[in-house]
């Protein structure tokens, strides 16, 4: 007798799952205010994260970690930040990044092995750049099929480390897209795409679409 009734609490439990995830699908569709999915992965930008060469090869693809973000500017050596960039970099993130539900954290001592590396290296050099990029992200250490511990963002030196572009490819180290690998697919430089337009210009801003997309995610 107790068999039966154990699968019938059973079902009962599920039967209340269900009506709870349907109720939470129905808010989370009201809240959804972005124009577009541009967090990978999308239907137009579904390959597996994993690990990149050094410099990347321009196929944007991971999330970061969670939603705890340590970062570091290289502060020495062949890829230096200059005192000028890292203050863009520092107030990009607190003007931009802040109002997302990402919590920032600089990481003084970075790790760069183990399972808990510091997520985003910032780098200021043009090494296996491509002569069409001004900047590039990539990952160097893919958690899962989705996600990467350790990602890394290397930007040409001379004026081009702006708040627009390091905007720009901070949003790809959280796992934003460009227009074309959202869904559904918008112009490269539809100005709602914030700083992940491509190009960006010098001062253009994270903007709600992307905000939305981060908050989904994170
Ligand atoms: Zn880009």
């Amino acid at each position: 007798m107790t068999v039966p009734l154990r699968r019938l609490v059973r079902i009962r439990a599920g039967g209340l799952a269900a009506l709870a995830a349907a109720f939470l699908f129905v808010v989370t569709e009201v809240a959804w205010a972005a124009v577009t999915d541009n967090m990978y992965p999308t239907y137009n930008a579904s390959r597996p994260c994993r690990d990149d060469p050094d410099g990347g090869d321009g196929i944007l693809s991971c999330q970061t970690d969670n939603r705890e973000v340590y970062y570091y500017m290289d502060s020495g050596g062949t890829y230096e930040l200059e005192s000028p960039d890292r203050t863009i970099v520092s107030d990009m993130l607190r003007d931009d990044y802040a109002p997302t539900d990402l919590a920032r954290h600089y990481d003084s001592s970075p790790t760069f092995s183990g399972d808990a590396e510091t997520d985003i290296i910032y780098q200021e050099g043009s090494t296996n750049i491509g002569s069409s990029s001004d900047g590039v992200t990539w990952c160097n250490d893919a958690v899962d099929a989705r996600r990467c511990d350790q990602q890394y963002i290397r930007i040409r030196g001379n004026g081009y480390y702006t708040p627009g572009l390091s905007c720009h490819e901070t949003g790809h180290a959280v796992g934003l897209t460009h227009g074309q690998q959202a869904d559904p697919k918008l112009n490269q430089t539809d100005s709602r795409l914030g700083c992940l337009q491509t190009p960006v210009s010098y001062g253009t801003g994270l903007g709600a679409n992307n905000r939305e997309n981060i908050n989904g995610a994170y």
